[in-house]
């Protein structure tokens, strides 16, 4: 595997908000296959640099290049037809449509941005696509949500939100998955079903980042973890290497 080229290179990124250095000089590579974590303290940067790397924030230094393309300041929507998905601490999912609905709307939304715009076709539109349900309804009962796929995700337990915002953002197919803080809120039964589908997702040829403060689940998941403190990286390795290091230790002390 070391032969293999990354599928995503971050490179000396600085971030500034006005006088606010959020990350200096961060360098980091991502293998492809590798399940990453990102930890830190609050604050510490990794919100900062998923927005940086998913084409929120163009970055005050530094490249990112994706799938071995320069694409730093892409915006969202490009990096999303380029194969990069993500999902957000807070759901955003669309309360009002049915689960299967968001995932229509996920599929279709990546299958029709054009060059330099989004051109959205109507729920309604949607609703009648065969084809288009035909490829929800695969991904719904990957997931083990046709039992809910009628529902509007509202109406449901958060833990099962949680999974209709994954299996959104698979939907489409990505190339690489960015997932913040995916098992916050979640019990212990629901962080193992988590623990189970990035297992699953990956095993489906995705490569993912995943940024949690749920340690057991991160030191069980990651192949390898990345340190951040003060917007930069203090540590990276593997797990229990990770967690023995004394500069670690004691960011998370001073938490
Ligand atoms: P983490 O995700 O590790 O908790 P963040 O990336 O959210 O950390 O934040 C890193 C630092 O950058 C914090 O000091 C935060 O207040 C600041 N920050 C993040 N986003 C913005 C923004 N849009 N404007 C100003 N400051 C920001």
């Amino acid at each position: 595997s070391g032969s293999q080229s990354p599928i995503l290179e971050v490179d000396g990124i600085s971030m500034y908000f006005r006088g606010l250095r959020a990350l200096d000089d961060v360098s980091l590579s991502i293998t492809p296959g590798e399940i990453r974590g990102i930890v830190g303290p609050n604050g510490s940067g990794k919100t900062t640099l998923f927005n940086v790397i998913s084409g929120l924030y163009r970055p005050t230094r530094g490249r990112i290049r994706f799938r071995g393309q320069d694409s730093t300041g892409l915006a969202p929507y490009r990096l999303a037809r380029a194969g990069m998905s993500r999902t957000f601490q807070n759901l955003r999912l669309f309360g009002d449509l049915t689960v299967e609905e968001n995932v229509l709307v996920a599929i279709d939304r990546n299958a029709t941005w054009h060059s330099w715009r989004y051109v959205a076709r109507p729920i309604s539109v949607l609703r009648r696509d065969r084809d288009l349900h035909r490829r929800a309804a695969e991904v719904i009962e990957r997931y083990g949500l046709a039992e809910f796929a009628a529902l509007p995700p509202k109406s449901l337990p958060y833990g099962i939100q949680r999974r209709v915002e994954i299996a959104r953002a698979v939907a489409a197919g990505p190339a690489l998955l960015l997932l913040d803080e995916p098992a916050a809120g979640l019990n212990g039964d629901e962080v193992r079903q988590l623990s189970e589908i990035v297992r699953s997702v990956r095993d489906s040829g995705v490569t993912v980042i995943i940024i949690e403060h749920n340690m057991g689940l991160v030191m069980s998941l990651c192949e390898r973890i990345t340190v951040l403190a003060s917007g930069h990286v203090i540590a990276e390795g593997e797990p229990a290497e990770v967690a023995s290091t004394p500069a670690v230790i004691e960011a998370y002390l001073g938490d």
